[in-house]
C-alpha cells in the first residue's frame, strides 16, 4: 500500500529527494594540511589556504579523493575518471574566499543505487544521482556575545561528500530508512562517522506533493536537518503544509525552508537560489582530477563486506529471516558480535538472544554493543547451558538478567544460586505427587475430560521446583501420572 496523506479534497502522494552532506573521515582538509578534529579550540586548525589569504594555492588531498571513490564504489556507482572542481560563488562571513570549491557538472561519482530494508522485510531500491566532493564553510557563532558574531574557521576547508538521491522516496519512513542505510554503509566503509549530532552528516530534504499518477509538483527544500527523526517529522509537516496551500487554491513557490525543532514547523528562509546565481566556473587553481583505472580497482579490492552482502550471507548461511538479518547487519560491531555467538551454536537461537534479549537490555540501559556487560563468548556460554539441559529456557532469562547486571559468567551464577535444572525423575515425581494431592478436585475434573487443566498442573509443578524442573520431563511424567 502506497503511503498517502488524506487532504480535504482527496489523497496526496509525497515525493522526496535527499541531499546528504557527509564529512569525510580524514586527518587533513580537502585542500590543506590543517587538522580536522571535532571540538578543538576555535581557529586552532586553520591554514592560510583555509583562511583564504591572498595568493594561497589549494593542493588536493589524495586520501579524501580515495574516500570519495571508496564511497562511490560502496554505492555501486559509476566512478568518473575525470572530474572538475568549480568555484561556487556566494558571500558569507564564514566563507573567507567568497566561494566554495565544489564540483558541479562533472562530479567524481555518478549514478548509483541504495537498497532500503523496509520493516516488512521487503527491499526498495532508491537511485543515487551523484556524489561530489566539496569544502565545508566555517562556522558563525552568534551566542557568545550580545552584539557580535564570532567566526570559527576550524571547519573551513574540511572535505564533504554531497550525496544526492533521486526523488524516489515516497514516505517519511522511507526517508528515515534511506538515511539509516546510507549511514550504515558510510560507517562500514570508514568514510564518514555518520554522527548527525556533531554535524558530520547533515541532510537537506526536498519535498513536494502530487496526486497519484501526476507529474512531480514544485518542491521546497528544508536545509540542514540534523537527525533522522527531525527529517521524518519535517517531511510530514511540510507535506501537510503544501497540501493545505494547494487545496486552498494557492501555488507552491520553490523556496528554502528551515525546520524549527521546538515548534515542529518549517519556516521560509529565502526564495530558492538557482544554479546560475552562484556563477559556477572551473577553479583556475586546480587541474581536472584524473584517476588511474588501476588505482580505482585497487580501492575496490579493499572494500569490506557491505551490509547488503552480509545480510544475504546471514540469510543463506544462518537461515535468518530478512528482518533479523537486516537488524544484525545494520551495525558492523553488532554483526560481528552475533557471528561470535552463533559460531558452533544454533544460529536462530543465537539471533533470538542477540536481537531480542541483548539488544533490548542494551537499549533500555542506553548502552552501545561495545559497552555490553555480556561479551559474545559469555552469551554463547549461556546458550550452551540451555543446549546441554543444564538450565531451562525459563531460568536462562533470569540468568541473563543477572549476567547483564553483574557481568558474571552464566555457569557461575547457575552454581551460586543452585539453578541447575532438575532432571532427576524421582524428584520431579515427588513434586507431581504433591501437586496432585493438593488439587484432588482439579484432578477429577481433568480425568472427566477437562484437558485444558494440563497447563495448570505443569505450572504448579514448575512452581513447586522453583522453575528448575526440566519442562519436557515434567510434561512427560505428568501426563503418565494423570492417565493412571
Ligand atoms: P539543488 O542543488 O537545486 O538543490 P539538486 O538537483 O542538486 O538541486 O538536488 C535536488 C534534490 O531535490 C534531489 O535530491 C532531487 O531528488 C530532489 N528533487 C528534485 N525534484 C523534486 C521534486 N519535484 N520533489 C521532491 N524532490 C525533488
Ligand atoms: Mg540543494
Amino acid at each position: 500500500m502506497a503511503y498517502v496523506i488524506e487532504g480535504r479534497t482527496g489523497a496526496w502522494e509525497l515525493v522526496i529527494g535527499l541531499e546528504v552532506h557527509a564529512q569525510v573521515i580524514s586527518n587533513a582538509k580537502l585542500f590543506s594540511g590543517a587538522a580536522t578534529d571535532f571540538g578543538s579550540a576555535p581557529n586552532s586548525q586553520v591554514s592560510f589556504v583555509d583562511a583564504a589569504f591572498p595568493g594561497m594555492l589549494p593542493v588536493i588531498n589524495r586520501f579524501c579523493v580515495e574516500q570519495a571513490v571508496r564511497t562511490g564504489l560502496g554505492l555501486k556507482a559509476e566512478i568518473n575518471l575525470t572530474s572538475v572542481f568549480d568555484r561556487k560563488n556566494y558571500f558569507y562571513a564564514d566563507l573567507p574566499a567568497g566561494y566554495q570549491i565544489s564540483q558541479y557538472q562533472q562530479p567524481i561519482v555518478g549514478k548509483g543505487v541504495l537498497d532500503l530494508d523496509m520493516p516488512d522485510g521487503t527491499v526498495r531500491t532508491v537511485g543515487i544521482t551523484r556524489l561530489h566532493l566539496e569544502q565545508d564553510a566555517g562556522k558563525s557563532v552568534h551566542d557568545q556575545h550580545p552584539a557580535k558574531t564570532f567566526v570559527d574557521l576550524n571547519r573551513s576547508g574540511v572535505a564533504l561528500m554531497e550525496i544526492v538521491s533521486e526523488p524516489d522516496l515516497r514516505s517519511p519512513e522511507e526517508a528515515g530508512a534511506y538515511l539509516r542505510k546510507l549511514r550504515s554503509i558510510l560507517r562500514y566503509l570508514g568514510t564518514c562517522d555518520g554522527n548527525m549530532e556533531e554535524g558530520s552528516m547533515r541532510c537537506d530534504v526536498n519535498v513536494s506533493v502530487r496526486r497519484s499518477g501526476e507529474p512531480y509538483g514544485t518542491r521546497c527544500e528544508i536545509k540542514n536537518v540534523n537527525s533522522v527523526r527531525f527529517v521524518m517529522q519535517a517531511i510530514e509537516f511540510e507535506a501537510r503544509r503544501q497540501i493545505e496551500v494547494v487545496e486552498d487554491g494557492g501555488k507552491i513557490v520553490q523556496e528554502t525552508r528551515l525546520w524549527d525543532t521546538t515548534k515542529f514547523v518549517t519556516r521560509s528562509m529565502r526564495s530558492k537560489e538557482e544554479a546560475h546565481d552562484y556563477r559556477y566556473f572551473p577553479d583556475p587553481d586546480l587541474l581536472p582530477l584524473v584517476l588511474e583505472p588501476a588505482w580505482v580497482e585497487g580501492i575496490k579490492a579493499t572494500l569490506p563486506e557491505l551490509p547488503d552482502e552480509k545480510k544475504k550471507r546471514f540469510i543463506d548461511v544462518y537461515g535468518l529471516s530478512p528482518y533479523d538479518a537486516g537488524v544484525l547487519v545494520a551495525d558492523q560491531e553488532r554483526a560481528a558480535f552475533y557471528e561470535t555467538v552463533a559460531k558452533g551454536r544454533d544460529p536462530k537461537i543465537a539471533a533470538n538472544w542477540v536481537t531480542g534479549d541483548l539488544f533490548g537490555a542494551l537499549n533500555r540501559s542506553g548502552k552501545d554493543i561495545a559497552e555490553s556487560p555480556i561479551s559474545a563468548d559469555a552469551l554463547g556460554g549461556l546458550i550452551d547451558l540451555m543446549a546441554d539441559d543444564t538450565i531451562s529456557g525459563r531460568i536462562a532469562k533470569d540468568v541473563f538478567a543477572e549476567m547483564f547486571e553483574t557481568g558474571k559468567p552464566a555457569a557461575a551464577i547457575v552454581e551460586e544460586k543452585g539453578l541447575r535444572q532438575v532432571t532427576d525423575t524421582g524428584a520431579i515425581d515427588g513434586a507431581i505427587a504433591a501437586v496432585l494431592a493438593a488439587n484432588a478436585d482439579k484432578v477429577a475434573e481433568f480425568r472427566s475430560g477437562k484437558d485444558k487443566l494440563f497447563g495448570f498442573f505443569v505450572g504448579q509443578v514448575m512452581k513447586q521446583t522453583q522453575g528448575k524442573a526440566n519442562p519436557a520431563l515434567v510434561n512427560d511424567l505428568l501426563s503418565k501420572k494423570l492417565k493412571e
